[in-house]
């Protein structure tokens, strides 16, 4: 039966289990459309991704190209294969299961080794994964008004024998738990999310039971260009002083994104703040593109603030709404350093 073929194991940063977001739940008010995405772990809006093949043949790295295109005419990404060596997502093709990391934590896995991996092919896994590298949960481990009552003993019987033989541990963790709600962006589950297993009415205890989901829903993609959306982006990223005060900016709609950059002359620590009133989340990039670090609210009151020892290079600084539905408003943000440049 396909039902325990299509079964995927996430990968989570064991790091990342000890430290969640706090305090934070962000629903979606856009009518019908549900889907839950971890909102820690999204990419900045607009990010090229690097996609590198690990082995698998020219027929499989074709499928992979041509159904995760999908995403991206909903989703304000863009994919590129390629060979390049620091490519933020490595896809492998090993007898390993369906499995990829959750959007940015891909950016923490030694670049040698793969950050998805693909068992099997077909256009529903691929979608499938290629959610998980953009930052979607599993719908089943949605925790908005999930109607789904397990029946343990069959699940635990069904995917702990052949083909998967998953301990105990895993079947907890991939199947059971519910994400905390103030991990992810979502509403309610959603039936016909790629995003959903596919499992039989006698996996549960109230008939709840899902067909296999080989396309993006419509909620899929809608949620996809909610969470990267297509907004007027700034016309470019606007250059921050380091130590000369404040520069006055504006998220002016709902999930606006602003960019800014700015040079660390000399090795030091740097401290990047906003002010104001308006709940900002800030993140910080090196010029390759690599996270230094993202933050929400250690600065004074909802603002953020990120201190950081830095080399020398060119930084950006992405600032948007903690709320990417609804929230706007003014913002003020400076770069200061710790200790004036020797001689
Ligand atoms: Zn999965």
């Amino acid at each position: 039966m396909a039902v325990t073929d299509k079964v995927c194991f996430d990968r989570v940063l064991p790091a990342d289990m000890q430290r969640p977001l706090a305090g934070r739940v962000m629903t979606m008010a856009i009518g019908k459309t549900r889907a839950a995405f971890q909102i820690a772990k999204l990419w900045p809006n607009g990010t090229t991704l690097q996609i590198r093949f690990i082995g698998g043949t020219a027929d499989q790295h074709n499928l992979v190209r041509q159904y995760a295109a999908q995403w991206t005419e909903h989703a304000n990404l863009k994919f590129e294969f390629g060979r390049a060596p620091n490519s933020q997502i490595r896809v492998a093709f090993a007898d390993d299961g369906a499995w990829s990391y959750i959007g940015k934590d891909a950016l923490s896995i030694p670049a040698d080794q793969p950050t998805m991996n693909f068992g099997w092919l077909d256009e529903g896994v691929i979608l499938h994964e290629f959610g998980h590298m953009l930052g979607m949960i599993h719908e089943h481990q949605n925790p908005i008004d999930n109607p789904i009552v397990w029946n343990k003993p069959v699940v635990n019987a069904a995917l702990g024998g052949p083909p998967n033989f998953w301990d105990q541990q895993t079947i907890d963790h991939n199947m059971y738990a519910k994400y905390d709600l103030n991990q992810i962006n979502g509403s309610s589950l959603d039936p016909l999310s790629v995003m959903l297993y596919s499992f039989p009415a006698s996996w549960t205890e109230n008939g709840f039971h899902s067909e296999p989901n080989e396309s993006l829903s419509e909620i899929d993609r809608a949620f996809a260009a909610r969470v990267y959306p297509r907004t007027q982006m700034p016309a470019g990223p606007v250059t921050l002083p380091v130590f000369e005060g404040v520069t006055e900016a504006e998220i002016g709609q709902p999930g606006e994104e602003d960019l800014f950059v700015f040079e660390a002359k000399t090795a030091s620590r740097y401290t990047i703040q906003t002010d104001g009133p308006t709940d900002v989340v800030m993140t910080l990039l090196r010029e390759d593109g690599g996270l230094v670090a993202q933050d929400d609210d250690s600065g004074e009151g909802r603002n953020a603030r990120i201190s950081a020892e830095l080399s020398p290079g060119s930084y950006t600084v992405q600032v948007r709404h903690y709320n990417s539905s609804s929230g706007t408003g003014r913002y003020g943000i400076r770069v200061s350093r710790e200790h004036a440049p020797a001689g």
